[in-house]
């Protein structure tokens, strides 16, 4: 027999001085991840069971049937994939991509930058679009790009995360459908939260995530597509160049053949099922609703306060508010001490909103009128205390 040896020793030196795993409670009103439904956190904890068990193949129905009712469509395929939003993001590149076919992004923040960079590793001819970030497209803007550019897909994020603006998106399936080009769309920041109307607006492709809006932890990502998508993705000349992503292979399983493809996050399967079900219970009209009513209260909270919004009315988004940082105030400590005083996390702005502004995020669990409240009252008495005018308002 060979002498084991062992050649790693542990940092802390004394296995004692690891504690049983332990994380700080938190309010996360930032940009996502969002806390977890407490119902979800109880699913979450059950044993797991086999990916191929009876009933976990009821579960995996009880989930695509409450995603369709989530992005309101009859799609077949509609399924988790595994990973966060961006899995099903990669997936949805992918798979509708074959070298030098024609993508057209429109571009106005920091998640369309992403979508641009991996249709070039997916060897696209990549065209894009770009607006300021905290701008939406005109639908007519959209129709002529189009047209004159002729992809065979176009993508668009729905809710900007980056950015805090809501793009309208009726009336760009039309269009799409007219050009012979897919219309596909980034939910990641509005399923279970903003209006989405799969089918209603001709989306062929939309891809969403868990941490968001169906108050789940992060690890999968909702997938869609209808009969369009899956005509193009079964004339590919060429195989998916990405085996784990493959919508061919991960149907088979999540198809009426049920065969293995890798194993199933199972205990994020349970989460999201739970997630998905009380979001039906809610229904999705008193959702959005809801979502809805506590945003405007924040934004009229902060403007009250003597605080801008980054985003005109029109297109500010329910899940996510930008608030410009007030001159005088340094950002990040204030939302430091946010955090290590009061336990509650807002966001910081990404690339040239660095900075500039703060994101506060209102999503599924946490977006709740006390909430709302809690934070409106920070910013009220602990704001001041970060400017360096301290006598004027701000
Ligand atoms: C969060 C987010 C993503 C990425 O999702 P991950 O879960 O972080 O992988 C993509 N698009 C938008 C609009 C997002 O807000």
């Amino acid at each position: 027999m060979t002498e084991s040896k062992i050649i790693y020793s542990l940092r802390k030196e004394n296995l004692n001085n690891y504690s049983k795993t332990y994380v700080p409670s938190r309010l996360l009103l930032g940009p996502g991840p969002s806390n977890a439904h407490p119902e979800v956190l109880k699913a979450l904890s059950l044993n797991p069971i086999g990916h191929l068990d009876d009933a976990y193949l009821e579960l995996m129905s009880d989930v695509q049937e409450l995603l369709r009712y989530a992005w309101q469509c009859n799609n077949r395929v509609s399924l988790p994939m595994s990973g966060t939003g961006s899995a099903a993001m990669e997936a949805s590149i992918a798979n509708f991509i074959e070298e030098e076919e024609t993508i057209l992004i429109a571009k106005k923040g920091y998640f369309g930058d992403r979508l641009v960079d991996m249709a070039s590793r997916y060897k696209a001819n990549v065209v894009v679009i770009e607006k300021e970030w905290g701008e939406a497209f005109s639908l007519d803007e959209i129709k002529f790009e189009i047209e004159k550019n002729k992809p065979s897909i176009f993508a668009i994020v729905h809710a900007e995360t980056s950015t805090g603006v809501l793009q309208p998106l009726d009336g760009i399936g039309e269009i799409c459908r007219k050009n012979n080009c897919l219309f596909l769309v980034d939910a990641v920041t509005s399923l279970g939260a903003v209006k989405l109307l799969v089918d209603d607006w001709k989306i062929d492709l939309a891809y969403s995530c868990s941490q968001k809006g169906l108050s789940c932890p992060p690890g999968l990502s909702p997938f869609t597509m209808n009969n369009r998508a899956e005509e193009k993705l079964n004339k590919r000349k060429s195989k998916v160049p990405n085996w784990y992503l493959d919508l061919s292979l991960l149907n088979k399983y999540w198809g009426s053949d049920r065969v293995y493809h890798h194993t199933a996050p199972v205990n994020m399967n349970y989460a999201i099922r739970e997630g998905l079900r009380l979001i039906a219970n809610e229904g999705l009209e008193n959702i959005w609703e809801r979502h809805l009513r506590n945003s405007e209260k924040l934004c009229n909270g902060l403007i009250e306060l003597g605080l801008e919004l980054h985003v005109s009315e029109e297109f500010r988004l329910p899940t996510l508010t930008t608030v410009k940082i007030p001159p005088g105030v340094d950002g990040d400590l204030f939302r430091n001490h946010l955090l290590n005083e009061y336990g509650i996390e807002i966001g910081n702005g990404l690339g040239s909103l660095s900075g500039k502004i703060w994101r506060i995020g209102l999503m599924g669990y946490n977006s709740t009128d006390k909430n709302v409240d809690r934070l409106l009252n920070l910013f009220d008495t602990e704001l001041k205390k970060f400017s360096i005018f301290r006598s004027a308002a701000f």
